[in-house]
Order: C-alpha cells, then structure tokens, then sequence
C-alpha cells in the first residue's frame, strides 16, 4: 500500500506522549496513534478526544468513500505495481505454484489494474473474479482483452461485500494485496476476510497465507541528522528553535521511513502472526502484545521500529508424501530491498511531559525519508537526489558556523538546546545484554473501522511481567524458553515415529 502524503487527514489535534523520568535509566513512554484513510500518513490523536467517539457515522461513510476515491489516482497504482520486491512476490507465489491455479476457478480481492490477476489467467486460471471497487476498476476488463484474456477474467466493478457470484459459486484461491503500514492500516483485511468467508471453497487457499508483525528497538542516527539538525543553520541563519518543534512533531507521529539495518540494536521480533486461511475480524480488531528482548549492539534507543512479511505458503505432499509447490516470502524489513511500505518508526519519548524535552544525535549517515525512485527497478535508490540537496544544506552550514564551531552546536541555542538534548540522549544509551520491553496495543476504530490506534508503552523489565515463552536474555526467561523448545522437538519426535 501506497503512502499519500497529499491526502493526510487531521483527527487528532493533540500529540499524546507520556513520559515521567525514573532515577534509574528505565524510561516509560507511551505514543497514541491513528491511521487515517488510504495510504496516508499516520497522526496522532489526542487522548482525552478518544479515537472514534466524536467521529459521527456520516463521517466515518465519508472515510470509506475517501479510501476508494483515493485509489481512483494511477500514480497510487504506477507505485504499487513498480515496487518491485512487492510485485514480483505474488508473481513468484503464483508462477512456481501453478498447482493451485491451473484450470482452477480464483478471485483477486482489490484488484486494481488487474495485474494479479493477469498472473493468475497467465498461470492457467480457468476463470478470475477481478473484484475493484475504486474508479481504476474501467481499465481490467480492457487490460484482460488486451492480452488475451478476456474471456478468462471477469471482472466486479465493485466492492466485494456487494458481489454475488453466478449460483453461488466457490472459489480455489483467494489473492489480494490487502497490507498497509504496519500490515493493518486500512483495515482491508476485513474484506479479504469476508470474501474467504463467503466465497472460498473448504479446502480453498489463501495468498498470502500468513502475514507477521516485526518490531526492533533502534537508534535514529540517520533520522535526527535529516530531519532535526538540518534546523541548525539554514541559508545563513540560526534556526535551531525549529528543532524542538520539529522534535516534538515527530516523536508524536510514527515515521515512514528507511532503516538502515545498522540502525537496528538487537535482533527482531514477531509480535503479530495471523493465519490467513483462519484470522477472524475479531482477531484483528484489537490486540496487545508484550515484548521484551536483549540488547544486541549498544547505541541510543531512540525508537521503535515495526515492518511485517507475508509468507505464500504454496507446498503440498503428493501420496508419497514428495512435497512440492515452493514457499515465497515478502519482506518489508530493514535486512530486505525496501518496497514502498519503507518502515514506520515510533519516535520514543523521553524526558518531562511537561516542558517536552527531547532528546537527539546529530550523527553521519542518511536514510529515512528517502523518497522511493519507484517506477526503476531499484526502488529505493534515490541517493542522488539525497546528495544534492545535503549539499545545499552543507554548504550553508558551511558560511554560517562559526571557524571550529560543530555545525550542530550553533552559539545562542534556545533552552532545550542540542547540547542539553544530546546529554538526554546519551542516557538513552543501551548496553549489549541489556533487557528492553515495550507493549504494543492496535485497536481499530468502532465509527471507521479504516482507522487503528496504536499504543507503545515502554516497560520495565525488572518490574512488568514477562511472556512465556520471551525472547529477552534474562536467566529465567532463557531456561523456559530452552525447556519449551526442547518438549516441542519430543513432541515432533513423537509424532514422526
Ligand atoms: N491488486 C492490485 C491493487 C492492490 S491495492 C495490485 O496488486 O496492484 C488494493 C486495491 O483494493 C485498491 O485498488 C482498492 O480500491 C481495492 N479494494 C479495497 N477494498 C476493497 C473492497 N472491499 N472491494 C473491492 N475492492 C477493494
């Protein structure tokens, strides 16, 4: 799913960040926020507002009709379809599974130009259900003509909530490209779930069939040089007072952005995994997950990081048990070539609540906010443009500093100067082995249900509970895990004799 910045809705007015100081470095934090329409980017909203009381129904119907309208705009889909690393998953999914397709009778949920299900007609579908709500939906029926498969998909112009198929018809596979930021922004997973509840036959399939929440404490070197320092001397003027607000405006959104893997300070989590042959509504109606893991590289913890992937589970057993069909895998992680979804950073907050101290770096590198050079094969390589207007920026901070002065310690600095902000960070200051924790809740919105807030509160490890099993490296939590992967490897022994 497609960010759309031009389409940013403002429901909440307020930016929500808790963040009382204890003595000992533990710091607790807690970051509301909502989602809003189609591939837009993320706001917060206000606690004391609550997320979807106020909205009135007439509001929320406007939403919906705001999420097809949106995806009316072709540039949307020009940025889908060119995300490579995106695209080309489904078509390896279908490609090197053509069991589940050939000859059979599959829907393609949200198809939007048709391209999936122009895969599965070339996969030797006998017949697609092409369903689009959106305005893009005019073009299926002359692009499935065009390459000659016309007579193959049939397309539904329309949502799929509203379509009944000829004598109730089943069908094999169910595709759709239904993810968002942080895999559930949209909420149109619920389609997907409706669609296999009325239409997929019993032993039908699902692509993709699971789909996992990741998430990974991390530093923001690359972020704060980009987006908070550049405040430091622009076009020959001091404008470090711009820096604590835009502190303030980021730590309260989530940030879609690129994370350099070196950015990451310990190994990733799955929070969230969903079968999607059985997740309900309920399933994804709300959630809270507790994690605590162990620090693996020292730095600042600076944020939260989160990204998902999809598995396209396509093997099967023949009678002599041989398996076959393959298993494709789309990832959105830092370790992976970076689709469109990038990933979405929570901003921690640290320091008083009240007089909104923030911390920042001010290090080498760049990396998020990098606009994608979709529509190239390599997507994500926009490093010439990045060059450039750091350029720019530098050449100024070069006739602004002061002879010997460092660029990001301008003279004169408001009160939460960088140097003020950057002894605060220098507390956020993780050390390998060491135990971090945090609680993510997702709650989607009763009034629209496109709409999810999300709740990070950072926790204590020493005094919160710990999930059994855990993946942190306290002594406890090792020897539960290693006597629970030992009493599943005798379990799996048990079965295969
Ligand atoms: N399958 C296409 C488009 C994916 S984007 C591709 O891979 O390029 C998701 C599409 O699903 C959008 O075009 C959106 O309009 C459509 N969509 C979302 N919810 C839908 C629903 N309930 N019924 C029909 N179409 C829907």
């Amino acid at each position: 799913m497609v960010q759309s910045p031009a389409r940013v809705e403002t429901l909440g007015l307020f930016p929500y960040t808790y963040c009382p100081c204890s003595p000992s470095k533990q710091i607790n934090s807690m970051v509301d926020i909502v989602y809003c329409g189609t591939r837009m980017a993320p706001e917060v909203v206000d606690n004391e507002r609550g997320t979807d009381a106020e909205i009135p129904l007439q509001v929320a119907e406007d939403f919906q009709e705001e999420y097809f309208t949106s995806y009316e705009d072709v540039e949307i889909h020009r940025l889908m379809v060119s995300d490579s690393p995106r695209t080309k998953a489904y078509a390896d999914a279908i490609n090197n599974n053509k069991h589940l397709f050939n000859d059979k009778i599959v829907m393609d949920v949200g198809a939007g130009t048709g391209i999936l299900s122009l895969f599965m007609a070339a996969a030797g579908a006998k017949k697609v259900y092409a369903v689009e709500a959106s305005g893009i939906g005019v073009v299926i029926q002359k692009v499935a003509e065009d390459n000659g498969f016309g007579d193959v998909i049939k397309v539904y112009h329309a949502k799929v909530e509203d379509i009944s198929l000829p004598e109730n018809e089943k069908v094999d596979v169910i595709v759709s490209e239904w993810m968002g930021f942080y895999l559930l922004h949209e909420s149109m997973l619920n389609s997907v779930i409706w669609a296999r509840d009325n239409f997929l036959a019993d032993d039908g399939t699902v692509f993709p069939s699971e789909a996992r929440i990741y998430a990974c404490p991390c530093s923001l070197t690359s972020f704060y040089k980009e987006q908070i320092s550049f405040w430091g001397s622009v076009y020959g003027f001091n404008m470090s007072a711009v820096k604590k607000y835009a502190l303030k405006s980021k730590m309260t959104k989530p940030e879609v952005c690129l994370v350099p893997e070196s950015d990451l300070l310990a190994d990733p989590v799955c929070v969230k995994k969903f079968n999607l042959r059985w997740v309900s509504e309920d399933d994804v109606k709300f959630f809270q997950e507790t994690t605590f893991v162990g620090i693996t590289k020292p730095g600042s913890y600076q944020g939260l990081c989160f990204w998902f992937e999809c598995d396209f589970d396509g093997i099967d057993y023949d009678e002599d048990g041989q398996a076959f069909g393959t298993l494709t895998t789309l990832s959105t992680s830092p370790f992976s070539p970076p689709t469109h979804w990038k990933q979405i950073v929570v901003v921690l907050g640290y320091g008083d609540e009240n007089n909104q101290q923030m911390e920042l770096t001010c290090e080498e590198d760049i990396g998020c906010n990098e606009d994608l050079n979709i529509g190239t094969e390599n997507v994500g390589n926009s490093s010439h443009d990045k060059e450039e207007k750091l350029d720019i920026v530098n050449d100024n901070q070069e006739s602004v500093c002061p002879e010997g002065q460092d660029e990001c310690r301008t003279p004169n600095m408001p009160d939460g100067t960088f140097d003020e902000i950057s002894r605060s960070s220098l507390d956020n200051r993780v050390e390998t082995d060491e135990v971090v924790g945090w609680k993510i809740t997702l709650a989607q919105c009763e009034n629209n249900m496109r709409h999810y807030t999300m709740t990070v509160e950072m926790l204590d490890p020493e005094t919160e509970e710990h999930p059994v099993p855990c993946s942190c490296p306290r002594p406890q939590c090792l020897i539960i895990s290693k006597m629970l992967e030992k009493e599943e490897m005798e379990n799996e022994d048990t079965d295969s004799s």
